[in-house]
């Protein structure tokens, strides 16, 4: 892997492209409110390179979730178009896995039989299947409860499940959404350094959705930083820290790139708070170290 992130990925081709997204909610009329038109999201225009772990980063609310969704084809935007291998993504595939929030696993069904869901639709025959399944579920470190079900889990090992759900029927992109928001912070940590490894031995396309600047920062080779009111990408961040990353948030470099992240949404809030249409609830959740 070339040491200069700036360098490596300019190098890479275009995997997805948005251009010019907009997404329009029709709220509909209460007793004290009439129906209207609610902009989410307006101009958003992002390209993810070929391998890139890509992170999204914005205050609650922003128009991440509905991005994520639109790239997994759950999603249609009001206008403007998505991408991908120059293709336009119209619905799901299995050339994209999800990994939600919630750990979405289902429980009738053990760990390993949560694995080859995907492979099962792929019509991947029985033993092919286990041994896909065996390979993956050894990538999360979770050989031992190949035969647990999710319920006999603690939330880290759920979450390590859905990923090697995701990845064990080989999609080219993997989109994940806060997938460790839901564990203690310790464990989140663990989660992290274990994406970056199955990334780097994978070698996935990443776009990987949070409202923590900390883990965009370890984790991205590119953070998007997303604004609200409408919801847009406002800059794209190149992180050019050295990897392997181990260790690397007690640097000063760390700092000075989240402190960077952390102006940008805080500007944008501040000039938001200005013009009237702010949302004081986000300038008082946004903290340099802390989740957005
Ligand atoms: P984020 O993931 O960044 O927290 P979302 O993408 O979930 O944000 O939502 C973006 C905005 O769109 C929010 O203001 C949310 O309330 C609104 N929104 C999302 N889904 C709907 C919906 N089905 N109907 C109306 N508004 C919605
Ligand atoms: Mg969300």
């Amino acid at each position: 892997m070339a040491e200069n992130t700036i360098e490596r990925i300019e190098e890479k081709k275009d995997k997805i492209i948005a251009k010019n997204i907009r997404r329009v909610y029709q709220i509909k009329a209460t007793e004290n409110n009439a129906g209207h038109e609610f902009e989410a999201i307006k101009e958003l225009n992002l390209v993810v390179k070929q391998g890139e772990l890509l992170a999204i980063v914005g205050p609650s609310g922003c128009g991440k979730s509905t991005f994520l969704d639109m790239l997994a084809g759950l999603e249609k935007p009001t206008s403007g178009e998505i991408f991908m291998d120059d293709k336009k993504i119209t619905g799901p595939a299995l050339d994209r896995g999800i990994v939600l929030q919630g750990y979405a696993l289902f429980p009738w069904r053990t760990v390993r039989k949560n694995v080859e869901f995907g492979l099962e639709i792929k019509k991947i025959p029985e033993k092919e299947r286990y041994a896909i399944s065996e390979r993956y579920i050894d990538l999360v470190g979770l050989s031992k409860f190949a035969d647990r079900y999710p319920y006999e889990l603690s939330g880290g090992m759920k979450q390590r499940v859905a990923i090697a759900r995701a990845l064990a029927y080989d999609p080219d992109v993997l989109l994940m959404d806060e997938p460790f928001a839901a564990v203690d912070a310790q464990t989140r940590e663990s989660l992290q350094e274990e994406l970056l490894r199955i990334w780097e031995k994978t070698k996935k396309t990443i776009v990987f959705v949070t409202h923590g600047i900390d883990e965009a920062v370890f984790l991205a080779d590119r953070v998007a930083v997303m604004t609200a009111n409408p919801g847009t990408v406002k800059e794209i961040v190149t992180i050019d820290l050295p990897r392997p990353r181990d260790g690397i948030r007690s640097s000063a470099e760390f700092g000075w790139v989240r402190h960077k992240i952390w102006q940008l949404l805080q500007n944008d809030t501040e000039s938001a708070v200005k013009e009237g249409i702010g949302n004081t609830d986000v300038a008082g959740s946004i903290a340099p170290t802390a989740s957005l």
